[in-house]
């Protein structure tokens, strides 16, 4: 997996899928940490940027990056 790279509001595959058994996150919150949001229950939890970046698997849904 090379493509790493990630973006608020991308929907992102985790390594681990969450316990209700979706594996759709979405990036709710950029900064020294990321906030990730279950698209399946709506639970959402709060990991530092390099340990998402280890953990994230790759990005299903890019959000529209037009400015
Ligand atoms: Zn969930």
């Amino acid at each position: 997996m090379m493509n790493k790279e990630f973006h608020l509001h991308d929907i992102v595959e985790m390594k681990k899928q969450h316990p209700c058994g979706t594996n759709a996150w979405k990036i709710i919150r950029m900064g020294a940490d990321i906030r990730i949001k279950c698209e399946g229950c709506g639970h959402s939890v709060m990991i530092p940027r390099n340990e998402f970046a280890k953990k994230m698997k790759k990005v299903l849904v890019q959000a529209n990056t037009e400015h």
